[in-house]
C-alpha cells in the first residue's frame, strides 16, 4: 500500500513536469494541456515503458507501432481548434491515446485501425477508463469512414490522421471533410515528413499550412495481416 502510494506520488511529478515541459515548448492551449493532464499516458503504455510514460518520447506499442511523443500529440490536438460540438474521426487508433485524448474536448471520436489486435486493446481501455464517446473500427483509414447498416457519420467537422501519408491526404478523408473543417496529416517519405494542416473551404479548394517536421509509421493500405509487424514488435 505505501508502495502503490510512492509509485502514484512520482507518477503525479512526472505528470506534472510533462505539462510545464509542454507549456515552455509553445503549446498555448490550456483545454488541451487539460486533456493531456488528465489522461494516464501510463494505462496507455506497455507494462515495461511505464516508468517512461511521461517523458516528452515516442514508445513502442507493438506490431512496429509507436504512440506518439507527447507534444506532437499536443500540437496536432491543438491545430484542430476543437469545439465540444465536433464530431472528429480519427485514422490510426494505435494503443488509443489520443483518441482519448481527443474524446475530452469534441463531441464524439471516431476512430479506425488496420490491426486488429491493436484495436482490441483500445477499446478494452476505453471501457476500463468509462469512456463513452469513442466509436472505434478495424478497417482501412485510407477508405474513411464507411456507411454502416446505411448510416453515413461523414462529413467531419476534423479529421486527423496519425501515420504518413507519402504525398497528399487519401482523397476519401479529404471528400469526409466538412466545408469549414480542419485535417492535421503527416505528408512525406521516411525521415522527410512534416505535419500539414488542411482547411477546407469548398468542396475541391483547401487551405494548406505546414507546422512542423514530425516521424510517424507509414498509412498503409487494407487491414493487416494476422501477424504483421511482430518480428519488429517490441
Ligand atoms: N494515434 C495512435 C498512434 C498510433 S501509430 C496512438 O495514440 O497510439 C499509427 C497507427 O496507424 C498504427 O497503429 C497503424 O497500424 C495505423 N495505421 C496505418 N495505416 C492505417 C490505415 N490505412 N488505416 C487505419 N490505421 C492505420
Amino acid at each position: 500500500m505505501k508502495m502503490d502510494i510512492a509509485i502514484e506520488g512520482q507518477n503525479n511529478n512526472k505528470r506534472i513536469r510533462l505539462i510545464m515541459h509542454l507549456r515552455n515548448m509553445g503549446i498555448r492551449e490550456t483545454k488541451v494541456m487539460s486533456a493531456l493532464e488528465r489522461v494516464p499516458r501510463d494505462f496507455f503504455v506497455p507494462e515495461a515503458m511505464k516508468d517512461q510514460a511521461w517523458d516528452d518520447i515516442a514508445l513502442p506499442i507493438g506490431h512496429g507501432q509507436t504512440i506518439s511523443q507527447p507534444f506532437v500529440v499536443s500540437i496536432m490536438t491543438q491545430a484542430l481548434e476543437l469545439s465540444d460540438r465536433d464530431k472528429v474521426l480519427e485514422i490510426g487508433t494505435g494503443c488509443g491515446y489520443q483518441a482519448a485524448v481527443l474524446c475530452k474536448l469534441a463531441r464524439r471520436v471516431y476512430t479506425i485501425e488496420r490491426h486488429k489486435s491493436l484495436l482490441e486493446a483500445a477499446e478494452r481501455r476505453f471501457e476500463e477508463l468509462r469512456i463513452r464517446n469513442i466509436t472505434a473500427l478495424v478497417g482501412d483509414g485510407m477508405l474513411g469512414w464507411p456507411t454502416i447498416g446505411g448510416i453515413d457519420q461523414a462529413p467531419f467537422d476534423k479529421i486527423i490522421v496519425t501515420a504518413a501519408a507519402r504525398e497528399k491526404p487519401p482523397k476519401a478523408l479529404l471528400d469526409q471533410l466538412k466545408i469549414g473543417g480542419i485535417m492535421i496529416i503527416p505528408v512525406g517519405e521516411n525521415g522527410e515528413q512534416i505535419l500539414r494542416c488542411y482547411k477546407k473551404e469548398s468542396d475541391d479548394t483547401f487551405a494548406i499550412k505546414d507546422i512542423i517536421p514530425v516521424r510517424f509509421v507509414p498509412l498503409l493500405p487494407d487491414i493487416a495481416s494476422y501477424n504483421e509487424g511482430n518480428d519488429e514488435a517490441a
